[in-house]
């Protein structure tokens, strides 16, 4: 049996790739692979990357689909379901909106892919798959370990993916991941992720869960397996924190070199409307970054515009903010009603959605407003998003945040990453903002009957 694996883009300008700077190796793809039994020949192929052959032959295509993405994901699946074969397809998208993807799937996973991945292959190696398959039961993520070979032929960045849990305990109203785990967060074993880091012989590593420190009992567990193993790793952690002086010094041992943390807002109002007021809870913004910055840890804050308190003042305040705090990186981002979330139910009910399905709308465009806000009209928001990344990523500015030794500068090393990293994200605003979704496929794609929008 043959399985090709697809990890779809946003959209394509042309032949131009949707980003430059920041791709990532797709560690579910490796997750995927390393779940399949040895007798199945596997493909992988990455629509952000490379061109998909339609053509190539090949029994069942499995699809990992996020709500930026899915519009491209059931264009694609169209290509290999009219060529007559079985399309899965999985991911948050996909379990927060399962009735979408199983209009345009054979079969679709809904939540974790561990627990029936083995059982959807053998069905379909039968010509049997089911329409939903779904784990029930607790929860493992015991003996997880991607096959990482799969990303050989491919010039991703030079930093290694590792999970060590899924979910988070908070309940941010716009987060789709915390949705998707109905706010439970699940650890691997500690000792495995150690074991896993040290065997791959990399030195960089990316902790890939949404929140680390969302429970702080667990995040210490791990600073002290990973401590020997002397390497250099980032992650995603809450601001709350920022008073675990203990905590702070073990991600520093364990070679934390810099976090990136939800900040959101400097508003307390908008905070408390996203359910995010505990972000002010170690104290203020200036205090809770201080104490990162006195550990060492550099951090990639970022901001969400669009809540019922903005107003083109308070955005220009965040930007400058961020320059003062002079922080590693910094995202400006207009709110995003994801399906599946308080904040998707609440704009739904309150009428301000613009576009209520608009990852399937082929005029939605990356960094388009979808709803409407309170105090802005829509393309102003959006312009003020685009002006605060050109504010940010504007020379002058990365050359003075580059001046905190500390955080951004303490090693050549470190200097040299975060001019990598700032350099790219300046020539990378003007290429991601506009660009259509599911553009670029073939036109036997646009004949089909439209989706549903
Ligand atoms: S802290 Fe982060 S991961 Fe957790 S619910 Fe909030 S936005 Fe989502």
């Amino acid at each position: 049996m043959r399985l090709t694996l697809i990890y779809p883009s946003v959209g394509r300008n042309g032949d131009r790739p949707y980003v430059r700077a920041w791709q990532m190796q797709p560690l579910s793809m490796a997750l995927l692979a390393s779940l399949t039994p040895d007798d199945v020949e596997v493909r992988f192929y990455d629509d952000r990357m490379e061109t998909i052959p339609f053509d190539e032959p090949t029994d069942l295509v499995a699809i990992s689909v996020e709500t930026f993405t899915a519009l491209r994901a059931y264009r694609i699946a169209r290509q290999f379901r009219a060529r007559g074969v079985p399309v899965v397809m999985g991911g948050y998208h996909v379990t927060l909106v399962p009735e979408e993807a199983q209009a345009e799937a054979d079969a679709i996973v809904v939540g974790d892919a561990e627990p029936v991945w083995r059982e959807l292959l053998e069905d379909a190696r039968c010509g049997r798959l089911r329409p939903v398959y779904q784990a029930n039961g607790p929860k493992s993520l015991s003996g997880l370990r991607p096959r990482r070979p799969l990303f050989d032929r491919y010039n991703y960045q030079n930093i290694t993916l590792v999970e060590f849990a899924r979910g988070c305990n908070f309940t941010c109203d716009f987060c789709s991941i915390t949705a998707f785990h109905r706010a439970s967060h699940h650890h691997r074993p500690v000792a495995e992720v150690a074991e896993e880091m040290a065997a791959t012989g990399s030195r960089r590593f990316f902790i890939v869960d949404d929140n680390i420190v969302s429970q702080p009992a667990r995040a210490r567990d791990l600073c002290r397996a990973l401590a020997p193993l002397g390497i250099n790793w980032v992650g995603q952690a809450s601001i709350h924190i920022a008073r675990d002086d203990e905590l702070l010094a073990l991600l520093v041992e364990s070679g934390c070199r810099g976090v990136l943390i939800g900040m959101e807002s400097l508003d307390p109002a908008n905070l408390r409307d996203m359910g995010k007021s505990w972000n002010l809870a170690p104290g203020s913004y200036e205090e809770s970054l201080r104490r990162f910055r006195e550990h060492g840890l550099a951090v990639y804050g970022t901001f969400v515009f669009g809540y019922d308190n903005d107003t083109r003042g308070l955005i220009e305040d965040s930007v400058a903010f961020a320059r003062e705090q002079k922080l590693f990186l910094a995202a400006f981002n207009h709110l995003i009603p994801f399906p599946g979330t308080p904040l998707y139910r609440r704009l739904e009910e309150q009428g301000r959605l613009l576009k209520p399905r608009w990852w399937l709308d082929p005029s939605s465009r990356v960094g388009e407003v979808v709803f409407r806000p309170r105090q802005l009209e829509p393309d102003e928001l959006e312009a003020l998003c685009l002006d605060a990344r050109r504010k940010f990523y504007a020379w002058g500015s990365i050359f003075e945040r580059l001046r905190d030794r500390r955080a951004n500068a303490s090693t050549l090393l470190l200097a040299g990453v975060y001019l990598g990293l700032n350099i790219g994200a300046h020539f990378d605003i003007d290429l991601r903002q506009g660009m259509s979704l599911g553009a670029g496929l073939p036109e036997r794609v646009e004949a089909h009957e439209p989706l549903p929008v």
